[in-house]
This record gives C-alpha cells, sequence and structure tokens, in this order.
C-alpha cells in the first residue's frame, strides 16, 4: 500500500465511493475524468478489485469527486458496480479499511468523519459498502506457529548460547525457561539433531 503523505492542504474527512464500472486503473479514471472536462482524475486513491491501491491526484490537490465537499476531504474510490449485484470484494475492503485507517492516523481524523458518497449527497454511491466494513479495525496478523524444524533451530541457538544448560542455570534463566520446557526442548532438539 502506498504511503499516505502529509501534506499542506488542510484534511479533515475522508469520502468513499465506486466507480460503477468494472475493474479500472486509475489511469483509465483519469483518461474518463479528463473527457469530462476535469483537469485529470478526481480522486486521491483508486482501490481495484485485487486489493491493490493506486494514487491518483496528489493529496495535496482538491478532489473532484463530491459536490460541495471536495476542499477538506479525501475522496477513495472503489473499483466496481457494473450491476446491482455488485459487491466489494474481500480485498478490496481490506485495502480500504488499511488506507482509511493510515490517512485518520496521518491526519488527526475520527470515524465520525468517514462517509459514504450517498451520506453527503443524492446518490447511491457507493452501493453496497457499508460503513461497519471500513470501521472495523484491521485485524492484526496472527503470529503463525512455528514449525517444529524453526522450534529446534531456536533451541540450538539458545542451547549453543549457554541458555539452556541442564547441569546449571541462573536464577534469573530458571524464572524464563522452566525445567521441564528445558529439559523438554533439550529432548526435541536432541531428537532432531541426535548425537553421533
Ligand atoms: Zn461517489
Amino acid at each position: 500500500m502506498p504511503k499516505v503523505p502529509k501534506v499542506k492542504r488542510k484534511i479533515t474527512f475522508i469520502v468513499l465511493h465506486y466507480t460503477a464500472s468494472k475493474d479500472v486503473s486509475a489511469a483509465t479514471i483519469n483518461i474518463w475524468h479528463k473527457q469530462r472536462g476535469f483537469r485529470e482524475i478526481g480522486y486521491h486513491y483508486v482501490i481495484r478489485e485485487n486489493g491493490t491501491v493506486e494514487v491518483g491526484r496528489n493529496l495535496n490537490k482538491i478532489g473532484a469527486h463530491t459536490r460541495g465537499k471536495n476542499v477538506n476531504s479525501v475522496g477513495i474510490v472503489l473499483t466496481g458496480h457494473n450491476s446491482l449485484a455488485w459487491y466489494p470484494s474481500n480485498k478490496q475492503i481490506v485495502a480500504a479499511r488499511h488506507l482509511v485507517s493510515a490517512i485518520q492516523d496521518t491526519y488527526n481524523i475520527r470515524d465520525s468523519e468517514i462517509y459514504l458518497h450517498r451520506e453527503l449527497g443524492n446518490t447511491s454511491c457507493p452501493g453496497r459498502l457499508t460503513k461497519e466494513q471500513i470501521l472495523a479495525k484491521p485485524k492484526k496478523k496472527k503470529k503463525r506457529k512455528k514449525t517444529e524444524q524453526e522450534r529446534a533451530d531456536e533451541v540450538y541457538r539458545r542451547y549453543y548460547k549457554g541458555k539452556i544448560d541442564n547441569t546449571k542455570h541462573t536464577k534469573k534463566e530458571s524464572s524464563v525457561i522452566s525445567y521441564r520446557q528445558m529439559s523438554e526442548r533439550k529432548k526435541l532438539w536432541l531428537r532432531l539433531f541426535p548425537r553421533k
């Protein structure tokens, strides 16, 4: 995801849109908007169906996406909605969450300052996208369970640093690793790296 820059323009809220088209690039939207008489693409960010975030208009420039509400806002568009059956893809929703959250952090924007286009104008945009989907905080990646090999490598490293030693251990060490843990790890290590 592109880094959200801190620009001089006063940014106080975020507006979400859909393109009402098939999945298209920021470059294509740029062409469309120029044809409509804009200087360039009106949105600041474009979120593709596969979750890729593309940069549109420079954040420092006022966008062209929500009538009367462009001066202090960021316009984000999700590609799609070429039919009424459209739903944003999960990857798009996740990307939107992360992008919105990054913009909120950079510009100190509260959740109440995140809008769907339809809340600010007479439009159905952005279709079935809901604010709950955007406001669900990005999930932190769960720590992957270590494989047996990785655990063994860890034991191996500790063993060689003298951190695991069944004959002597300091108070400090025993508070970190119990006897049982130590002997278990040693057993595991010996099983994976048997002494010849
Ligand atoms: Zn819109």
